[in-house]
């Protein structure tokens, strides 16, 4: 089967994890202290579906403010973008949104887009504890009984909170993790799967 040729760009504040989910992704590896990415990487990776294949032209970019004037050219031609931010860290989901918002405006308006937790590693429910420590009862909740794996790292993006605005948005969602593959080839997946078929 010929593959048809996918033009994918990764965005997200510097140091979510957009490296590690591409060479988790393209070379099934990880790397502890990834060196952070200059302006940007290119790889490529075929996914096989049922009814055809897909390869992945990947534009990896740095996520440092810095480099953002060069995006556009990133995503300009880009029929899929995989937004990642980190669940352990509240702001990098606002920078996730602020390129959800650019790309509806500017990118193609077929744009297949994933927003993507990473990190999910580093904590094991999805909720974070101050949200379900601070209040008493939440309407129809249980008691936190299944208590956090504690690496010393607080979630504080709610599976819930994120999973809501994605759908608000019209975008996939999932958590991943880079390092233990969690949610990895799902989104790749699930991007190739939504991709039309010309
Ligand atoms: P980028 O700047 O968004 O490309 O982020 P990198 O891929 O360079 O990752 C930044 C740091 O986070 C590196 O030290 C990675 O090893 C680490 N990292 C990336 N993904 C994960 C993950 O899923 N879990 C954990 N625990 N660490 C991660
Ligand atoms: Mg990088």
């Amino acid at each position: 089967m010929k593959p048809v040729q996918v033009k994918l760009v990764l965005l997200g504040e510097a140091a979510v994890g957009k490296s590690s989910l591409v060479l988790r992704f393209v070379n099934d590896e990880f790397q502890e202290n990834k060196e952070p990415t200059i302006g940007a990487a290119f790889l490529t990776q075929k996914c096989r579906l049922e009814d055809k294949v897909i390869k992945f032209e990947i534009w990896d970019t740095a996520g440092q403010e810095r480099f953002h004037s060069l995006a556009p050219m990133y995503y300009r031609n880009a029929q899929a973008a995989v937004i990642v931010y980190d669940v352990t860290k509240a702001s990098s989901l606002v920078k996730a949104k602020s390129w959800v918002k650019e790309l509806q405006r500017q990118a193609n308006p077929n744009i297949v887009i994933a927003l993507t937790g990473n990190k999910a590693d580093l904590v094991s429910s999805g909720r974070s504890k101050s949200s379900s420590e601070d209040e008493d009862n939440q309407e129809g909740e249980e008691n936190q009984d299944e208590e956090d794996e504690d690496h010393g790292v607080t979630r504080e993006v709610p599976t819930e909170e994120a999973s809501a605005y994605a759908q608000e948005a019209g975008l996939l969602f999932y958590e991943t993790s880079a390092k233990n593959g969690q949610g990895v080839a799902e989104v790749f997946t699930e991007i190739a799967k939504k991709i039309p078929l010309e």
